[in-house]
C-alpha cells in the first residue's frame, strides 16, 4: 500500500501532498456523496491502521523526489483522524519539511480530546458540516452508531475555540436533501456558532456513491454563499489545472489508458499504480474540460472520452 500521493493540483491547497493513513474504505462516515464508493469498514475505533515509521518514511523519499508542494494533507481512503498516531505524524512532518500541514477531516471525532490535541499542532484543520439536525445529517453522512448529530457538531464547536489557526468549514450542497431554505437556515445557525475562517460551498461534480445524491446548480450554491456570509465562497467549479511537467504525464498516462477502453476510477488507479484520490483530481478537470464523459454511478461508473475516436467509428 503506497501511503503518499501526488501532489495533486488542488485548487485550494495548490500543489497537495497527500497522505492516506487508513485502508480503503475505512471512515465513521458514509456519505451519499462519497466519490470513494460505499464505506466498507464504518467505525469510529482509533488505531494504528498503517506503521507510522512506514508513512514518514515513504513522506521522506516523495518530498526528495519532488516536485514541491504548498501543502502536506492528511487526507485519503476515508477519516485521517481514525489515526491514532496524528500527533507523532504530525510532529514527524514538521522535522521534515516547513510545508504547512492541512487536515481534510469530516468532524466526525473533533470532540475527541486526543483528536483535538494532535490536530492542534496542523496548519489548517477543513472540516464538513453537510446537515443543520440530526434528520438530514442520517440521510446525507449516514454517520456511525455512536456519532449523533449535536455530539458531532459541538465537538466542531469546541475545537474552534481551541484552534486559533485557520478553520475552513466545507458545506457539500445536495439537490433535495440539505440545499432546501430550510435547511440551509439550519446550517447557517451553526455556521454563526462555530465562526470558520471560510465557508466553503460544495456539491457533486464526480460521480456520487449513491445515484439520487444529486448536484445544486451554480446559481443556487451562489444564493447558498450570499446566506452564510462574507466568509462564504463556491468551491465546486474547479478550474485550475496546473501545466507541470509532473501534473501533464498524470493527465497524458490516464488519457492513453482511456484511450484503449473506458475505464472505472479502480482500473485506473490500479492500471497506473496511482492513489485513487489522485487519479480523481485528474478526471475532474478532464470532465470539466469535456474531454471526457463518465457514464453510471458509484463504484461500477466508466470514464471514457466524449467525442468519438476513429476507432469507436470503424466498423465492428
Ligand atoms: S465523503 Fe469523506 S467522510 Fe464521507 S464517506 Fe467519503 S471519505 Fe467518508
Amino acid at each position: 500500500m503506497s501511503h503518499v500521493f501526488g501532489p495533486v493540483p488542488s485548487r485550494r491547497l495548490g500543489r497537495s501532498l497527500g497522505i492516506d493513513l487508513v485502508p480503503f474504505k475505512t471512515c465513521s462516515y458514509d456519505c451519499i456523496y462519497c466519490q470513494l464508493g460505499r464505506t466498507t469498514n464504518k467505525t469510529i475505533e482509533r488505531k494504528e491502521y498503517v506503521p507510522l515509521d512506514e508513512v514518514l518514511e515513504e513522506l521522506e523519499c516523495r518530498l526528495a523526489a519532488g516536485p514541491e508542494a504548498d501543502y502536506v494533507t492528511l487526507s485519503g481512503s476515508g477519516e485521517p483522524t481514525l489515526y491514532s498516531r496524528l500527533a507523532p505524524l504530525i510532529a514527524g512532518i514538521k522535522e521534515r519539511t516547513d510545508r504547512p500541514v492541512a487536515v481534510l477531516t469530516n468532524g466526525s471525532l473533533l470532540w475527541d480530546r486526543d483528536v483535538q490535541e494532535a490536530l492542534l499542532e496542523a496548519d489548517l484543520v477543513i472540516p464538513s458540516l453537510d446537515a443543520g439536525d440530526e434528520a438530514t445529517f442520517q440521510w446525507v453522512n449516514r454517520p456511525h452508531a455512536a456519532i449523533l448529530f449535536d455530539r458531532m457538531v459541538t465537538g466542531i464547536e469546541e475545537f474552534r475555540q481551541r484552534f486559533s489557526k485557520p478553520l475552513w468549514l466545507e458545506v457539500f450542497l445536495l439537490k433535495g436533501l440539505n440545499a432546501a431554505g430550510i435547511q440551509q437556515e439550519r446550517i447557517a445557525r451553526w455556521l454563526d456558532r462555530i465562526m470558520p475562517d471560510r465557508v466553503q460551498l460544495n456539491t457533486v461534480t464526480r460521480p456520487p456513491c449513491e445515484a439520487f445524491a444529486r448536484p445544486v446548480p451554480l446559481d443556487e450554491l451562489t444564493q447558498a454563499a450570499r446566506l452564510f456570509g462574507d466568509r462564504a465562497e463556491v468551491i465546486a467549479e474547479y478550474q485550475t489545472v496546473h501545466h507541470g511537467e509532473y501534473y501533464q504525464a498524470r493527465r497524458e498516462d490516464i488519457l492513453n489508458l482511456l484511450m484503449r477502453r473506458p475505464c472505472t476510477l479502480n482500473d485506473l488507479a490500479t492500471g497506473l499504480g496511482l492513489h485513487s484520490n489522485e487519479v480523481v483530481k485528474y478526471l475532474d478537470e478532464l470532465l470539466r474540460e469535456h474531454v471526457l464523459v463518465c457514464e453510471g454511478s458509484g463504484a461500477g461508473a466508466f470514464y471514457r472520452f466524449a467525442k468519438r475516436t476513429d476507432d469507436d467509428s470503424a466498423p465492428q
